[in-house]
């Protein structure tokens, strides 16, 4: 690919920090996990941060550390990456869908107040493509249920609300450090909290239920601790947390250079209504843009919905197909924003999910693209993508 639509730029800064505990020799979770865990409180202002192996496994621990029963149920968007729903299943809980809405991406809060019953026992808003949900309405619809927030802002970095960084108004906010991420150690996740009350809880979890609540401190070769959960592996390396912590110290570069590729984008695709990222940015709200989203043919894909007429909505995903694989001729990646889960077979055979179950979902995934935008994406290269979009649309 001439443009691919993601792609992970490292400094010479970089590779001399990851050569750090090679050179050191040590390599497992230790004093580079803490520095990066250190460093992410302090940039999101949460209390805490818990460094994992995955967005994914930062998702289980958070979902998991809250001993849910069989029956509960857990509200999921409909369109995100498929772990959103995987951790529901995977502790044995019930996946319940919501659908989003078409012009943030994001839950859809009427759907939302519709969806929660009395076993709803926790929603997992998603920050998707780093365009946050502000988790203060979400809130205010649960009132005084007890029903937890876990924040996926596995898209969410450098994502505001009112100058609140996502992902720490939730009982635990969980994000990515895979390499389409604005920070990426390969892989890698964080979870962020401000409840002391789960911190030794996660990190006990964390390290195969190591106890980390007493404070029994003894040298003897003799002793090993105790452990009081049937925990998991999810320990970050110090390698990976080094890839991090110098990733950080730039990290508003990085967030820079991404808005300045949207600005342009946005300005482009402003005067024409055939393709465009149909996201109004709210006031006090700031998109960490980990993905530039778009959606073909928007006023026909918003009329399909409307009239429920998924016949045609087929119609725009076949011609949005040809659209992109035009695209990958001219060297330029693209990819469908994300998955439409319920459509996914697991969920669908298991839940019986029409694919027009949730709409919007549905549509954002066979009718939407993303295109490239990370930093380090030329300005002859970014002029390159636009004029290939245009020629294709004239
Ligand atoms: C990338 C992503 C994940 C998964 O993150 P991993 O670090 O790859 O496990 C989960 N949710 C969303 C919304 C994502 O975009």
């Amino acid at each position: 690919m001439k443009v691919p639509i993601s792609k992970s730029i490292f400094t010479q800064e970089d590779m001399s920090h990851v050569l750090q505990p090679l050179s050191d020799g040590w390599v497992v979770q230790g004093p580079k996990v803490e520095r990066f865990e250190s460093m992410w409180s302090q940039f999101t202002k949460a209390e805490y941060s818990i460094a994992t192996t995955s967005c994914t496994s930062a998702l289980f621990l958070s979902i998991d550390s809250l001993n849910l029963e069989e029956d509960d149920e857990v509200i999921v968007p409909a369109l995100s990456w498929i772990s959103t729903a995987n951790v529901v299943e995977n502790v044995g809980c019930k996946t319940v869908f919501c659908d989003i809405d078409l012009s943030t991406f994001n839950i859809n809060l009427d759907d939302l107040r519709s969806k929660i019953t009395n076993n709803t026992k926790a929603i997992i808003p998603v920050h998707l493509f780093g365009y946050p949900v502000d988790i203060e309405i979400i809130k205010e619809i649960i009132g005084d249920r007890k029903i937890y927030i876990i924040e996926d802002a596995a898209c969410g970095f450098g994502a505001y609300v009112n100058d609140i960084h996502v992902g720490t108004k939730g009982t635990f906010g969980c994000f990515s450090f895979h390499p389409r991420k604005a920070i990426s150690t390969g892989e890698g996740g964080m979870i962020t909290l401000n409840d002391k009350k789960y911190l030794n809880k996660i990190r006990s979890l964390r390290d195969h239920g190591m106890d980390y609540g007493s404070d029994i401190q003894n040298n003897k070769p003799s002793f090993m601790k105790d452990h009081e959960n049937a925990g998991y592996n999810f320990r970050m390396t110090d390698i990976q947390a080094s890839l991090g912590i110098s990733q950080m110290n730039r990290a508003d570069q990085i967030l820079r250079e991404r808005h300045d590729i949207a600005n342009i984008y946005d300005e482009a695709f402003n005067s024409n209504n055939q393709i465009g990222n149909p996201i109004i940015i709210e006031e006090n709200f700031i998109h960490g843009y980990q993905s530039y989203a778009c959606i073909f043919k928007p006023k026909d894909v918003k009329k399909a919905l409307l009239t429920g007429n998924y016949e045609s909505l087929i119609n725009i995903s076949e011609n949005r197909n040809k659209f992109m694989d035009e695209l990958a001729n001219a060297g330029i990646g693209t990819r469908p924003p994300t998955h439409a889960i319920h459509t996914l077979s697991y969920y669908r055979d298991k839940y019986k999910t029409r694919p027009h179950d949730y709409p919007s979902a549905w549509a954002a995934n066979i009718c939407g693209f993303s295109i490239p935008i990370f930093p380090g994406l030329t300005e002859e290269d970014q002029n390159y993508v636009i004029e290939t979009i245009f020629k294709y649309l004239n």
